[in-house]
């Protein structure tokens, strides 16, 4: 049986300087769409200043990301790229969350937990659009 790749990409919206989108749905659209069924789903954001992450999504855990961010990497800290754009807190914490995450897809299904939902974060929004590439591999 041969290997294919299906890759799509997607742009969303944002509306404040900081929030929480979730993205499970497009992604697993994008998995039925795709036909393959055993492989893996790569969810990847071309941005320096949002991240991806897996877990539950719920309106006070939601914001708790939110808040966990803003304490850690305070956007008031003094940090020197400030000079420049204002934003160093929401490269940074891209930097450690990161900007990219994998699932194993098994049998038609992209796997995981009953509470794990793929999110974006927004750390520098407002933007008019947040691109998101859905790359399906395997068989
Ligand atoms: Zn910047």
């Amino acid at each position: 049986m041969g290997c294919g790749v299906y890759v799509r990409e997607y742009s969303v919206s944002t509306n404040k300087r900081f929030e929480v989108v979730k993205i499970t749905e497009l992604v697993e659209n994008t998995v039925k769409e795709s036909g393959i069924r055993n492989g893996y789903v790569l969810v990847f954001i071309p941005h320096a200043t949002a991240a991806v992450i897996v877990n539950e999504y719920e309106p006070n855990v939601a914001s708790d990301y939110l808040e966990w961010i803003k304490k850690y990497v305070p956007p008031d800290y003094e940090w020197r790229h400030n000079t420049i754009d204002n934003n160093a807190h929401a490269h940074i914490a891209s930097s450690i969350i990161g900007a990219s995450r994998i699932f194993p897809l098994i049998d038609g299904r992209l796997v995981r937990g009953v509470w794990q939902e793929i999110m974006l974060l927004e750390l520098d929004g407002p933007r008019r659009s947040r691109r998101i590439v859905v790359e399906v591999m395997g068989s």
